[in-house]
């Protein structure tokens, strides 16, 4: 409860960012505070529901907090890029947004068959970055161990497109 107050008053809320009518969390001040930033790795890697060999981190704000909890859970980190940005071979998933698609990508010669990930993301907004990086996860053979995130936007209800999947908010808001 103390560390929901904690990033309750360090993610700020920014209106009409990036575009009209949107309410940006930005958590660039829980990133600058010291203690607070390690309480949400420990917490993050505390909640993890099974062993983990890899930590999987959405491109950009992922990769800030997969980095240190892959450190603190000793497992690998996997870094899930938008579109072009890895040398390959690449696999990738498109899915679709508001506006348009975006793809995510891995190199899948990094997920041995079998691997058992963990997906990390800053915020669950809609839920469709989350699920094509566990459809494109799936499809290079790893195991899903479960997703774990900062804050979760519940009224998208991102949520109910990870259904049957192990889905962890440190914090929740309407
Ligand atoms: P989704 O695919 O769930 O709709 O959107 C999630 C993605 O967009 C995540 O990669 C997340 O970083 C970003 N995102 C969406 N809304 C916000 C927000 O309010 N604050 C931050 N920091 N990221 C957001």
């Amino acid at each position: 409860a103390a560390l929901v107050a904690r990033i309750d008053a360090l993610v700020r809320l920014v209106p009409d960012y990036p575009q009209a009518g949107v309410l940006f969390r930005d958590i660039t001040p829980l990133l600058a505070d010291a203690s607070a930033f390690a309480e949400v790795i420990e917490a993050i890697a505390a909640d993890v529901p099974g062993p983990v060999d890899l930590v999987a981190g959405m491109e950009a704000r992922g990769f800030l907090l997969a980095a240190p909890v892959a450190v603190a859970l000793g497992a690998g980190l996997l870094p899930v890029r938008k579109a072009g940005k890895l040398p390959g071979p690449t696999e990738a998933e498109t899915y679709e947004l508001e506006y348009g698609t975006a793809t995510v990508e891995i190199h899948p010669s990094t997920v041995p068959a079998g691997s058992r990930v963990l997906v990390i993301d800053d915020v669950l907004a809609t839920g469709g970055t989350a699920a094509a990086t566990v459809t494109l996860l799936e499809r290079c053979g790893a195991e899903i161990v479960g997703l774990s995130f900062l804050v979760e936007i519940a009224a998208l209800e991102g949520r109910a497109r990870l259904a049957g999947r192990a889905v962890d908010a440190l914090v929740q808001v309407p």
